[in-house]
């Protein structure tokens, strides 16, 4: 029989696994005993349990990071590779109980989940590969008469410790995408996932104690934002929060974080200008993934299609067409592309919203209606700006289509959002291509495309309120570092 290597991260209660924490190198139970309950969107049923941290705990966690900083900067970047590249491999060997789990507490469809799965493990190898990345620069002081003799060498150094609080829509990978960079460029790291669905990133702690992180440099606290957030975010000691999630919960961080480097990733409202000369087929299947993946519960998720006058009714029919593929039903099984909302507050918000459009005359094509939390795929055409869902974050399987006369109000009412995380335009005019990528207010503009950013190959965040900072292969990494200056003064002179 072989070995469960999860056994010493739970226990049992009530028949279901409780997990626990893995702070300061050891896997405990809260301080007041305290846990809550994560239940599988699917069927409401529960399937686990996890810790409810104090502040005691946290306390805990932040003084053991704290300890471990001076190790952990100090261990060789070849030996930190070493580490990720070990827990990219076992998070590979146990890929089929990652999917599981994830598929059980978020109800993500399988195919999703299995590219979440392997998206983590290669952000993983991309940041071990990083770890011998981590260089500055040499200034000559020459260039000034004052400074003849002097020259700089600016090297990076890790901040200390970050904080990193992860969202429910991919508990694992974007968790990884910030501990990973982290923890390659020397900082410790505390990780707090979403309540909604912990457990993966449970299981992630325990890959990085096996790949031998060392005590301190990884720790993982489970509990509400609401009890443990403050204290964390607000502690003297945590040096950089690299917070992903809603833009309340980001603004709230950045009031009381006081002086710390913050990395805010936040909500989202993406346009889509579909154009008369794009090439339709392209356009609809990128509008439908970018608006139906995982139920529409991504920050990048396309939310306002914007459909020039001249191609609508042909987009329409065919977005019609199309949408008969989308199959809701079991995530477990490999032909659902639709699951569940994660809660029942997220399905009560998109129907409000579909119905809100409704009232103010938009047309419902398709869908519109729900069963516990599953929300049918939704085509809502002639959508205008004057509806709360042309502005709001939908977060659910909503097609919202606005038609406008041409390009330039398509820009202007892109642009019109509070948010700026994503956009993405189809045509076949290059002029008009470039002119949008350049006009865009978005983080990211993408090119007869939907948005992506599994891998993290190309630097990813909002500006406005969708947030601050840049993620990414190397942009984490320099986010997650700081400039330290030696000033070297050249006193010996050659005789002449
Ligand atoms: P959320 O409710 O804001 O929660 C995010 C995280 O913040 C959770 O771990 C949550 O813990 C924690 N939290 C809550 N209150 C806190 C506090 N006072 N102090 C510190 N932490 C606190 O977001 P969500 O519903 O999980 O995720 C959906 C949102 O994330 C959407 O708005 C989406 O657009 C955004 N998102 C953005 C990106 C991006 O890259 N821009 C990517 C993915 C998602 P609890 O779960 O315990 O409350």
């Amino acid at each position: 029989m072989t070995k469960d290597i999860f056994a010493p991260i739970k226990s049992k209660k009530k028949g279901k696994p409780l997990y626990k924490m893995f702070i300061d190198g050891q896997w405990i139970e809260a301080k007041t005993k305290e846990t809550f309950e994560v239940s599988n969107p699917a069927n409401g049923k529960t399937i686990a349990h996890a810790q409810t941290a104090t502040i005691d705990d946290a306390r805990k966690a932040v003084k053991s990071a704290f300890d471990a900083r001076k190790g952990l900067s100090e261990m060789y970047a070849v030996d930190r590779a070493k580490i990720l590249k070990k827990a990219a491999e076992l998070l590979m060997e146990h890929k089929d109980e990652f999917v599981d789990v994830i598929i059980a507490e978020s109800g993500k469809p399988v195919s999703v989940t299995e590219g979440e799965v392997k998206a983590a493990a290669e952000r993983l190898m991309y940041s071990s590969e990083e770890c011998k990345d981590i260089y500055g620069e040499e200034i000559r002081g020459d260039m000034s008469p004052h400074k003849t003799d002097k020259f700089a060498m600016v090297i990076r150094q890790p901040l200390g410790t970050v904080l990193a609080i992860t969202p429910f829509n991919y508990p694992l990978h974007i968790a990884i995408c910030k501990i990973a960079p982290a923890f390659a460029a020397g900082n410790t790291v505390i990780c707090k996932p979403a309540s909604k669905n912990p457990i993966c990133m449970i299981m992630f702690a325990r890959m990085m104690e096996l790949a031998g992180a060392p005590k301190g440099s990884f720790q993982l606290i489970t509990g509400g934002g609401s009890g443990i957030g403050d204290f964390l975010v607000n502690h003297p000691n945590i040096s950089m929060i690299s917070f992903t999630g809603s833009t309340s919960v980001g603004k709230h961080i950045a009031q009381i974080c006081g002086m710390k480097k913050i990395h805010l990733e936040l909500g989202g409202k993406a346009p889509a200008i579909v154009l008369n000369d794009c090439n339709l087929d392209i356009a609809v299947k990128e509008c439908l993934k970018g608006a139906l993946t995982f139920s529409g519960q991504r920050c990048d998720a396309i939310s306002r299609i914007l459909v020039e006058k001249g191609i609508a009714d042909d987009f329409v029919k065919s977005v019609l067409k199309e949408i008969k593929k989308w199959k809701m039903g079991d995530p477990k099984k490999k032909d659902t592309l639709i699951g569940p909302l994660i809660e029942k507050k997220a399905i009560e918000k998109v129907d409000e919203l579909v119905q809100d459009a409704i009232h103010w005359g938009a047309k419902l094509l398709s869908g519109g209606r729900y069963e516990g939390l599953f929300y049918e795929p939704t085509v809502l055409d002639r959508v205008t700006p004057k509806m709360r869902i042309a502005w709001e974050e939908t977060f659910g399987p909503v097609v919202t289509i606005i038609r406008v006369d041409n390009y330039e109000e398509a820009i202007k009412i892109a642009n019109e959002s509070d948010y700026g995380l994503d956009a993405c335009i189809f045509t076949t005019d290059i002029d008009k291509a470039m002119d949008a990528g350049m006009r865009l207010e978005d983080g990211t503009v993408s090119i007869n495309a939907s948005p992506s950013h599994g891998l993290g190959l190309f630097p990813f965040g909002g500006d406005k309120d969708s947030g601050i900072g840049r993620e990414g292969i190397r942009h984490s990494l320099l986010e997650m570092t700081k400039v330290h200056t030696v000033i070297f003064r050249k006193t010996y002179k050659p005789e002449k």
